[in-house]
């Protein structure tokens, strides 16, 4: 893997209003038809300007870091995104803003795992894509990127409007950790059904300052290490022992994201506590998450959840399964820590990602 540097020339004079860093990973926002092939392929990132000469009009300083191959999202990796977190950090200083172009299949999966990478974040980045290729004509890419890049240099007060990781896509600004991908087809492809827009965009950008987060009163910090011995179990009626056991006796395995029906409630059969009472007594962190989009997980309320409770199985509250399985990632990796206060971690809203 390669990082290939770009500068753009915009029509930044000697002091532009804002230097923002693009990072290009890949996805169909970055593809163009080859008519020869017949097939879509990435294009070379140095062209931007064919495709998108409304950036040269930016009064802003625009530098590309172009990685090499570029990748389908459904191949991004722990690695990938401890790289992001360390081009961001390698760049914090120098820039204003970041905006990350990423696949739409994984980009929840990223800017969560990316959200909990970057503590105290006072600088906005903005992860943005697209469903149709910026080389076809009705590609979406166009807009995205113009407005992720408005956001991104966006400032009140000399300080950035938006100091988090965050998804923007169609005419919504989203917590990155808020959100996830609905909607294969069409443009609105991204939806955080637990937590309101940051910004929506029509002719203005509507910010909802109310509900994006404050600056940070700590410097900023990246961490450099995720843990990846975890899994995420979804419950079906039906689902057998052998399948359970497989996942929770796992090799290695030290957290589950368990996801479960309505507001936290799974199967009561003694196979199945026993399996997770087991595991539960060999330290391995057990994150129940819901499967619905909307609500939130309530152990307790039924007999159903009232047992996973007191077994010490932890309520995910609002949070969505991309930020839960990033979030077990990123506390497992915390040196140090007894497993007590890894519970107590996990429990707590760590990034705007819960309402508690
Ligand atoms: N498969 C593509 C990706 O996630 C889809 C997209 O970019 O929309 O990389």
């Amino acid at each position: 893997m390669q990082v290939v540097k770009v500068d753009i020339d915009t029509a930044a004079p000697l002091h532009p209003e804002a230097s923002i860093l693009i990072i290009y990973t890949g996805g169909t926002v970055g593809m163009v038809f080859d008519e020869k092939e017949q097939h879509l392929m990435p294009f070379n990132f140095s062209q931007i300007t064919e495709h998108v000469p409304e950036l040269r009009q930016f009064n802003y300083l625009l530098t590309v870091l172009s990685i090499e191959p570029a990748i389908d999202s459904s191949n991004v990796s722990v690695q990938d995104w401890l790289m992001l977190a360390r081009l961001i950090e390698e760049n914090y200083q120098k820039y204003d803003g970041f905006v990350v172009l990423h696949g739409t299949d994984t980009m929840a999966y990223s800017a969560s795992a990316l959200s909990y990478l970057l503590e105290n974040l006072q600088k906005p980045v903005i992860f943005t894509g697209a469903q149709v290729p910026i080389g076809r004509i009705r590609t979406d890419a166009r807009e995205n990127l113009i407005t992720a890049l408005q956001i991104a240099a966006t400032k009140k007060e000399g300080r950035s409007v938006v100091p988090e990781v965050c998804i923007y896509f169609r005419n919504l600004l989203l917590r990155g950790n808020r959100s996830k991908k609905v909607e294969s087809s069409h443009f609105d492809a991204f939806k955080s059904g637990n937590y309101p827009p940051l910004a929506e965009t029509g002719i203005d950008i509507e910010y909802s300052y109310e509900h994006i987060l404050p600056h940070p009163q700590q410097p900023f910090k990246a961490h450099h290490t995720l843990n990846d011995k975890v899994a995420i179990l979804k419950l079906f009626p039906g689902i057998t022992p052998q399948v359970v056991q497989s996942i929770l006796q796992a090799p290695g395995l030290q957290g589950l994201v368990l996801e479960t029906f309505g507001s936290g409630n799974a199967p009561t059969v003694p196979w199945f506590l026993e399996l997770l009472q087991d595991a539960v007594g060999r330290d391995i962190l057990i994150l129940n998450v819901s499967q619905c989009d909307e609500g939130r997980v309530d152990q307790g309320r039924y007999e159903t959840s009232k047992y996973l409770l007191n077994m010490g199985v932890i309520g995910g509250a609002d949070i969505t399964t991309e930020a839960a399985i990033s979030k077990l990632m990123y506390v497992l990796a915390q040196e140090g820590l007894s497993h007590r206060e890894r519970v107590l971690l996990v429990q707590q809203n760590l990034r705007g990602e819960i309402s508690l």
